[in-house]
């Protein structure tokens, strides 16, 4: 039984358009979905991905709408690398981003940026073993898309040796040297590293809420109770939709989830058409209009290509 890499990653925003904007124009991920919070229908969660909403490729965003900037510190994830295919690519990005106002700080094999909240990535080559997970935007030509989520780096306080046995032992990572580990599953890989800090962090705009690994559907009950083996307290199977989860908070403070292939994200939505209409989960459908009253109107950058073609 192995864990396939990540599935998702989930951060939080103060302002949902300029969420939209930046990961949906800037970047060119699509939004493949458009929703709200299971525990707080009245703030936005939005996913973006590749063209499909493949595991590995996501990253999505609870809208807090004006909540203040967070600051990573212990148990918290820093930066997000994500995967291009080639050098060539980061000087196309440190172009796109300076043409939009952001700043890219390039380093060997790596360049460096922070998002309109502060959040930060680093774009380096993707790893041969990861196939990649493009999304299309007409001003991204495809050599030079994102190609999917290539990395985490968190800070600890205890260094990374103190959750070793949880990663190594029960989720099936390697450990690489540097304050690093790897997940090899059958179709994707991650590389997960430690810096140490005795620096407190605080939840707010532009921080990481958990990160969520990826399990085959048939697996998903194994793996709680692997989990549960390892010490670790872990919920019940909840559904959220577009997968089942588990969650457990590791020895180092960080939110781990763990979710399955399916449903997915084609689900309820066409999947020629994802993210482009407001899907309520079951259980607030009837919140329905006082949401659409509530809730910032957001256009998925799709529907205006879609219409020119
Ligand atoms: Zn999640």
């Amino acid at each position: 039984m192995k864990l396939d890499g990540m599935h998702h990653i989930t951060m939080i925003t103060g302002d949902a358009e300029r969420n939209v904007e930046f990961y949906a124009d800037v970047l060119g991920l699509r939004l493949v979905k458009q929703t709200v919070n299971f525990d707080a229908p009245e703030a936005y969660h939005l996913y973006f991905g590749d063209e499909a909403g493949s595991p590995g490729s996501i990253l999505t965003w609870f809208e807090f709408a004006g909540a203040h900037r967070g600051r990573p510190g212990a148990g918290m994830i820093h930066t997000i690398q994500l995967g291009v295919a080639s050098e060539n690519s980061l000087d196309f990005w440190a172009e796109r981003l300076a043409a939009r106002g952001y700043a890219s700080e390039r380093g060997g094999r790596a360049m460096s940026f922070e998002d309109y909240d502060g959040l930060r990535f680093a774009l380096v080559v993707a790893d041969d073993g990861n196939p990649p997970l493009r999304a299309w935007h007409p001003e991204v030509p495809a050599e030079h898309a994102i190609l999917g989520v290539e990395g985490a780096r968190a800070y600890v306080a205890r260094g990374a040796e103190a959750d070793r046995d949880l990663l190594t032992g029960a989720l099936g990572f390697e450990q690489a040297g540097d304050g690093e580990y790897r997940l090899t599953g059958d179709t994707r890989r991650f590389r997960w590293g430690y810096d140490t800090t005795s620096q407190r962090g605080f939840s707010g705009a532009g921080t990481v809420h958990h990160i969520a690994w990826h399990s085959r559907d048939e697996d998903h009950v194994a793996w709680q109770e692997r989990v549960a083996q390892a010490g670790m307290q872990v919920t019940p199977v909840i559904d959220r939709d577009y997968f089942l989860s588990i969650y457990f908070r590791q020895p180092q403070g960080i939110l781990f989830e763990i979710a399955t292939t399916s449903p997915g994200f084609a689900v309820d939505e066409d999947p020629d058409r994802l993210g482009e209409a407001l899907r309520l989960p079951k259980q607030h459908e009837h919140l329905r209009p006082m949401l659409e009253r509530h809730l910032t109107p957001l256009t998925n950058p799709r529907i205006a290509v879609r219409q020119e073609a």
